[in-house]
């Protein structure tokens, strides 16, 4: 198998000590590449440093919605991407997040720092990877409004079924991760079912998200392929074909010749 994990954090200090075995081991159980995702400088730096030490891994580098601080700044976004063009292949974790920010100057922070960085993909040709919570109707006028040249991903896409066409109209391609696989994931399986085959990623975002019947514990890149035997059988595609196209999916996402 050559799955990609397009959205995990082996950046994340649970991996510190660990990343590089758990890539040996997701490889072993057919798991090819690795794009890590930032949150913040620090982190985006981190996910570059694993680039640059193993091929099979690409950078994303963002300032998430919850990371957003008076004053933060987004220059070294740039800075990054013009010192390592190579390694980073998509702008995020940008986008809203009003579930752990309810108040509404913090929602109005966190659509100007997205705009910014729509902004900044645009102007590095990048697509941009969206981290979206409890904001699914609030995020699309900002997106209708702010065209993203190379399209993106709605990571671990967890709206309501009937808003896919809208997203995928505007260019966008839906990731599924564990929640794809808990036994009441009915919206999140219709969303899948109604997502064209040529528009869906496949992703863990570990640590968090840990697959049924793991749910709870820490999450690997390792854990892909259960997501993966989930979205075939929702599909009902054979895993052959299935494999095929999300690998086609990411290159097409990402606007990546290989991996
Ligand atoms: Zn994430």
């Amino acid at each position: 198998m050559k799955l990609v994990d397009t959205h995990c954090h082996l950046n994340a200090d649970a991996f510190t000590n660990s990343w590089s075995d758990i890539v040996t081991r997701a490889n072993q159980v057919g798991v090819a590449n690795f794009f890590v995702v930032g949150w913040d400088e620090t982190s985006s730096q981190k996910a570059i440093d694993l680039a640059k030490k193993d091929h099979r891994i690409k950078a994303i580098i963002g300032l998430h919605p919850v990371d957003i601080h008076e004053g933060s700044g987004l220059q070294w976004i740039l800075k990054m991407y013009q010192d390592n063009p190579h390694q980073i292949v998509a702008i995020g974790e940008i986008g809203l997040d009003y579930h752990w920010r309810k108040e509404f100057h913090e929602h109005e922070r966190q659509t100007q720092y997205l705009i910014k960085q729509i902004n900044i993909a645009n102007q590095l040709n990048l697509p941009i990877v969206i981290h979206c919570r409890d904001a699914y109707e609030a995020i699309i006028p900002i997106l209708k409004a702010n065209l993203v040249k190379q399209g993106g991903v709605m990571h671990c896409y967890a709206g309501p079924a009937n808003l896919v066409p809208t997203f995928i109209e505007l260019g966008f391609y839906l990731s599924f991760g564990g929640p794809v696989t808990f036994e009441n994931a009915v919206e999140s399986r219709l969303a899948l079912k109604t997502t064209p085959m040529n528009r869906v990623l496949i992703e863990t975002d570990s640590p968090y998200l840990s697959p049924h019947p793991l749910r709870g514990k820490e999450n690997t890149p390792i854990n892909l392929p259960i997501i993966f035997k989930q979205i075939a059988e929702t599909l009902q595609i054979p895993s052959e074909l299935m494999e095929e196209k999300l690998f086609q999916n990411t290159l097409e996402a990402f606007h990546v010749k290989t991996l």
